[in-house]
Parts: structure tokens; C-alpha cells; sequence
């Protein structure tokens, strides 16, 4: 039972005063659905809303508080027409400009001839300054309630800043008082404040200091989250020593049968991959392998090696996807490579309901279901498995640790393989994923040319249309990327739309659009169309899904390529060059890059190995960056970011070894306020089924 100190964190957000059923599913997009998912969500930049006396033309578009006198308003007549308040400010006229304005609200809040204090950004247009919907109209006395430093938070479409603003400083008066976890001395060496200030403090950041990765406050939150997520890795590991593995049967039949059948020959690295893991599931130990390799080595078939060598044993086994598009392009693949094998796949998504998912259910429990592909409906309380022996996990990095803990929970303790595509750096796998055993295919199949990057400026977009006006007389499809930029959802998709419409018109209806607001079974048909039909240029915000696979995908366009970072960089690519044909990647940049941005691009056109890319992705970012910018790719925790966080980690370990070792079911007085930690950070199952086993 989760402590009731910490009750408040885990309301809903609807049981904040002004949160209404519809401002509650956008926050839970957003956030997710608990008040203690609002605490997680830092501000990534301040806006200074600095007095000024008087305005003048080196203030416009920045964001000032003014004293204005009101002179008239002029009323809108229609409902397009904006309201205009004119007004002075130190014989300045100035207007106050509302577009759809409710005339009463107006009315009463900017009387004639009183004076008022504005907040708001400061415009110029058709000769006059304007300021569009002040952020605040107060009273000439209540200047002190209006913060100097306000900070900006990343939004989604619905939300605004005001709302998020209000809503996160609701929560924040809140805020329990936690006992607290960290031992004296790491508290000591790191001068960290407690819970309750470090929470404070992010969200009321006094200057761009306060915003950098080093701020000490962020560093506290990052080290209890790194804390929990070790120690939930800790405890499970040492519960999980208890348990024997499955020993498969040392027989080559079916593996064989299949690479032989194969219409390519796997490649040195791919048979060294298959090699090690067939030595594990023969053995009586447990698999808890992760294997790593860029897009496209080939991974997949290794899988399928693996879920043979069950079937020969005996066992089921089970390949879980993020999303139903991959779910369902592993179910075809492997349907069509095991052909001749007559062996019973089932998928099972979010989809099947009623009573298409009880007969699945059926045949899982009974064991007519030999491998069994799907998504998160995989892992939901009422699947049986009938005998699960391999549990196979195309991660891509959005699957918790502890989802993974289910299926070994379930039952006897089956074998684990993990496949990730992102290459993370050797000094952070374990961090992320535990004690695992590390495979790598560091080669792609034979034939395969290396992708083509190109750099250019988005002023000469105009060639480069040209060349795909060419390109697309043959086969071959395009994807184009728009970036997405945290700070508004609803600004990208809107340039995405924009530059869907105009590419559309130039290819001659050739050309769909994909993006987050999708729904899943929308963005599906999407991908369908894009591979079945007659189109020719998918264009995609960055949701165009990792993994999939059209192979006749050979052009990638990433706009605004100096906004992305080197991993996403990477990951992208990796959507072409996925067949024999010649494959490029554009990189559109605007000019004037940065440092870091041009050292990205530079990185990305000289390199193809993942691995390598990785690598300079941390030498590049440096700790002077700026928080809310997470793009390293890697697995993202809430708050710890890796690149920045690798001393904490390091210290997290020393003392969740030493924890494990003296009070591995957390009954001391400190374990118990460990476990405030533990369900702070959702690792509920975690404590669910290993203080109890
Ligand atoms: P990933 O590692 O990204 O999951 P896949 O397993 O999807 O890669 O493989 C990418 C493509 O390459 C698939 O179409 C697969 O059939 C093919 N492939 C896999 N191994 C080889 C190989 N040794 N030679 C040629 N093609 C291969
Ligand atoms: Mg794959």
C-alpha cells in the first residue's frame, strides 16, 4: 500500500481546483495523469517581465509590463474584428488588441481614464504599438503580484502557459513534507536541499543559471530518480537469483531447417550473435541478453532463431513490440519467414477485443499459440501463458524494466532478449538496463551501400525539388521530416501541414502526411497507403515509427536538421537504406548553425556506425546546456539525463549494492523511506512482487 504522505502526489490532475475533464486528457498527454507527473515536467526557460516607463522601438516583440492609461475602446462589430482599447502610455498610445473578446471582461477590467498595469508582448503594427492579449491586467498598486521571472514550460496544443503557470503553483503549495531517503554524507557532498525544496526550486527558476543541467535542485530530483530506478533494478535482480532458468534442447532441427531455407546467408556478425545466444538457452541459467545493432542488421532473424529453438523445446514464445504498427509488421514478417514450418503465430494488440481476444487468450493459455507477437496487451493481468520460454523485447527504449519483470513473473522464469537499435555507449548500458549480457551486430547484410548524407541550406530547397521531381519517376519513395519542437506541438503541425500541402501540389497528389495527433489505427492507415499505394513522399513529424520497414524507401529529408540531435539524427537515417538500392539523406539546415549543430551535421555526413555517433553525441553536448532540450536518444528518464548524470549514477550504485547486501526487502527505519522513493517513482511492481517473494 502506497504511504498516504504521499496521497496528494498521486490524485488525479482533474482534482485541481480549474482542471475540468478536458484540460485533465490534455494535461495527461502531456504530463500524464497524477499531480506528481505535473512536478516532473520542468520549465525550460524564464521570460523577465521587466517594468519599463516608457516603450520605444527596441522593445518590441520582447515582454514588458507598462503603465497604460485607458482612453477609449473601440468595440468589435463583427466577430473577426479585434476589440482595441487605445491607450497611453507616457503619452505613447499604445492598444491594447483582443481578438474575440468577450466585451464585458473587457468593459470592467480596463476602465476609461484609470490607469491599469499591462503584461504582455509589445508589438508594432500599422504604425502603432499593440500589445495581443496582455498575460495580466492588474491594478497600479498590485505590481507586486506580478512575478518578475516567470517560467516557460514545454506545452502541448490546449494548454497554455497561463493555465500551466496556475495549475503547477496550485500544486506546489501542496507539496508534502517527505523524510528523507539520501544518507547524510552524499547529501553533505553534493550540498543538496531536501525533496520538498529541490521541487520548489526548479519550478521557480530566477535567471537562465537556474536552468542549466548543473542546477544543483534538477540534480537532486535526477538523483532520486536515479536512485529508484537502480534500486528497483537491484531488488529485482537479487529476488530474481532464487529462480532457475529453462534449459532449451541442444538440437538443431528447426534452426537449422531455417537458415537454410533463408534467401540470404546471415551475416558473420548476425552468426556470431545466434551462436552465443543458442549457448544461453541451452544452458540452465537465464538468458537476460541485450542485443544491440543499428537499424537494419538484421536483428529480427536472430529473434526467430531464438523462438525456433523454443518451439523445438517445447515452449512458447513471445516477441513484444512498442506500438501495433511494429507488432503488426513482426507478425507478417515472421509469418511469411516460417512459411513451411507449420508452427501457430498469434498476435494479440490493443486491438482485438470481445470475443476475437478471448480466443486468442485461449489459444495462449492452451498452448495452441507457439509464438505469440504483440504489444503492451501482452503483459495485461489476465493473459496465461500456457509455457513461456522466451520472452523477446524489440524495445526501442519505451518499455520500463519492470514490464519486462511481468512475463519473468508470470510463471516459470523465461529466457530474455532484448533488441535495441539505439547503440548506447558501453559505460551506460548497464545503467539503463541492469545486469544484462551484451550481444552487438556491428555489421549490416552484404550489398547494402552506405546511406549518402548531404548538408544544405533550406534557401536551396528549390534544387533539391528538382532532383526528387527525377527521382520519383522510378519506384522509389521519399520520406520528409519536420521537426518537432517541444515548446508547441501545434506550431510543428502546422509546418508540417504547410509542407505537406505544398509538396502535394508540386507531386501531384502524390504525397501523405503523418503526425503525433494521430490516432494509432490513423497513422496505420497512413503507413499502409504509403507502402501499398501510388504515393511517393511520406511527410512526417519525428512520429514516422522506428523500425518500420519499406524497402524501397531510398531519399530521407530532415528539415531543420540543426534542431534534432545526433541519436535522433541517426535513427532517422536509418528509415532508408534498407535494400540494395542506392539510399541519401538530406540534412535541410537553416543557415547560421551553431556550434554544436554544425558539429552534429559534420558527425552525421561523416559517419555511418551508430556506435561511433553515440560517442560524439556525449562528447559534444557539453553540461553548459540549456535543460528541456532532451535529444541524446537515449532511454529518457524524467528528470536524470545521462549525459549530464553519469557521476550521480555512479554514486547510486555504490549505495544500492550496499542496500541490496544489508536490507534487501527495505525494513530498516531508512528502507522504509526508500520505499517512499520507490513508489514516488511508480516502481509499485517492484515493490509489489519482489518484497514479497
Ligand atoms: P533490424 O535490425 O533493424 O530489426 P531487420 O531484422 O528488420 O533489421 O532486418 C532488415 C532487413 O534486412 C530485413 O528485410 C531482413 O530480412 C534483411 N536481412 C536480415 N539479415 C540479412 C542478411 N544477412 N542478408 C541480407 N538481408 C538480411
Ligand atoms: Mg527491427
Amino acid at each position: 500500500m502506497r504511504p498516504d504522505v504521499l496521497n496528494y502526489l498521486f490524485k488525479n490532475i482533474s482534482s485541481i481546483p480549474g482542471i475540468g475533464t478536458k484540460s485533465e486528457s490534455l494535461f495527461n498527454k502531456l504530463t500524464g495523469n497524477k499531480i506528481s507527473h505535473l512536478l516532473w515536467h520542468l520549465p525550460y526557460n524564464i521570460i523577465k517581465r521587466e517594468m519599463h516607463d516608457k516603450i520605444d522601438s527596441t522593445l518590441i516583440n520582447s515582454i514588458i509590463t507598462i503603465k497604460v492609461k485607458i482612453i477609449k475602446h473601440q468595440i468589435s462589430r463583427f466577430k473577426r474584428q479585434p476589440y482595441k482599447v487605445n491607450c497611453l502610455c507616457s503619452n505613447i498610445p499604445i492598444d491594447i488588441v483582443f481578438f474575440f473578446a468577450r466585451h464585458p471582461y473587457v468593459k470592467t477590467n480596463l476602465p476609461i481614464d484609470e490607469e491599469r498595469l499591462i503584461s504582455g508582448k509589445l508589438e508594432y503594427f500599422r504604425n502603432k504599438y499593440q500589445i495581443t492579449h496582455p498575460t495580466h491586467i492588474l491594478d497600479v498598486n498590485n505590481a507586486d503580484v506580478l512575478n518578475n521571472v516567470e517560467p516557460i514550460y514545454g506545452l502541448t496544443s490546449g494548454i497554455t502557459q497561463k493555465l500551466f503557470l496556475k495549475t503547477i503553483e496550485k500544486v506546489l503549495i501542496n507539496l508534502p513534507d517527505l523524510d528523507e531517503w539520501i544518507d547524510e554524507d552524499t547529501i553533505k557532498k553534493y550540498s543538496f536541499n531536501n525533496w520538498k525544496k529541490s521541487v520548489l526550486s526548479v519550478h521557480k527558476p530566477l535567471s537562465k543559471n537556474d536552468l542549466l543541467f548543473s542546477n544543483i535542485n534538477r540534480r537532486r530530483l535526477a538523483y532520486d530518480e536515479l536512485l529508484a530506478h537502480q534500486l528497483s533494478i537491484g531488488l529485482a535482480k537479487n529476488y530474481n537469483q532464487k529462480k532457475k532458468g529453462i534449459k532449451f534442447v541442444n538440437n538443431k532441427n528447426l534452426t537449422e531447417k531455417f537458415i537454410n531455407n533463408l534467401p540470404f546467408s546471415l551475416t558473420e556478425s548476425q552468426n556470431k550473435a545466434w551462436g552465443i545466444i543458442y549457448d544461453d538457452l541451452i544452458s540452465s541459467n537465464q538468458m537476460v541478453r541485450l542485443l544491440q545493432g543499428d537499424v537494419g542488421c538484421g536483428k529480427t532473424v536472430i529473434a526467430v532463431l531464438g523462438m525456433l529453438q523454443a518451439v523445438e523445446s517445447n515452449y512458447q514464445s513471445v516477441l513484444m513490440a512498442p506500438t501495433s504498427i511494429l507488432a503488426q509488421q513482426h507478425f507478417e514478417n515472421i509469418t511469411k519467414l516460417l512459411l513451411n514450418f507449420n508452427i501457430n503465430i498469434v498476435i494479440l494488440t490493443g486491438k482485438d477485443k470481445g470475443k476475437s481476444r478471448n480466443e486468442k487468450l485461449n489459444l495462449i493459455k492452451n498452448g495452441y499459440a507457439q509464438i505469440i507477437v504483440g504489444t503492451h496487451a501482452l503483459i495485461q493481468e489476465d493473459v496465461f501463458y500456457n509455457s513461456i520460454g522466451l520472452v523477446v523485447i524489440d524495445e526501442q527504449h519505451r518499455f520500463g524494466v519492470f514490464q519486462r519483470m511481468a512475463f519473468t513473473n508470470k510463471g516459470k522464469k523465461p529466457s530474455l532478449l532484448v533488441m535495441s537499435a539505439t547503440p548506447i555507449p558501453r559505460t551506460l548500458t548497464l545503467a539503463i538496463y541492469g545486469d544484462m549480457d551484451e550481444t552487438k551486430i556491428t555489421e549490416k547484410p552484404i550489398g547494402r551501400l552506405p546511406i549518402i548524407t548531404k548538408a544544405l541550406p533550406i534557401n536551396k530547397e528549390k534544387n533539391l525539388l528538382e532532383h526528387l521531381k527525377e527521382k520519383l519517376n522510378t519506384k522509389e519513395k521519399v520520406y520528409w521530416i519536420c521537426p518537432l519542437i517541444e515548446e508547441s506541438e501545434e506550431l510543428d503541425l502546422k509546418a508540417a501541414t504547410e509542407r505537406f500541402k505544398t509538396l502535394n501540389k508540386i507531386f501531384n497528389n502524390k504525397v501523405l502526411l503523418i503526425h503525433g495527433q494521430l490516432k494509432e489505427s490513423e497513422k496505420e492507415l497512413v503507413m499502409k497507403k504509403f507502402i501499398e499505394n501510388d504515393y511517393s513522399i511520406l511527410v512526417a513529424t519525428t512520429v514516422v515509427e522506428v523500425g518500420i520497414d519499406v524497402k524501397n524507401a531510398t531519399t530521407l529529408i530532415i528539415e531543420h536538421a540543426e534542431r534534432f540531435g545526433l541519436a535522433q539524427l541517426h535513427q532517422l537515417r536509418g528509415r532508408v537504406g534498407r535494400s540494395n538500392i542506392q539510399s541519401t539523406c538530406v540534412l535541410l539546415y537553416k543557415e547560421n548553425l551553431g556550434v554544436n549543430a554544425k558539429k552534429r551535421i559534420k558527425t552525421m555526413k561523416e559517419s555511418n556506425d551508430g556506435f561511433k555517433i553515440a560517442e560524439k553525441d556525449l562528447l559534444i553536448r557539453g553540461p553548459g546546456e540549456l535543460l528541456g532540450k532532451k535529444q541524446s536518444g537515449l532511454p529518457t528518464f524524467l528528470i536524470a539525463d545521462l549525459t549530464f548524470d553519469s557521476d550521480l549514477l555512479n554514486e547510486v550504485r555504490k549505495i544500492v549494492d550496499f542496500i541490496v547486501l544489508t536490507d534487501p526487502k527495505l525494513m530498516t527505519k531508512n528502507g522504509k523511506k526508500l520505499k517512499n522513493l520507490l513508489y514516488l517513482f511508480e516502481k509499485d511492481r517492484a515493490i509489489k512482487t519482489i518484497l514479497a517473494g
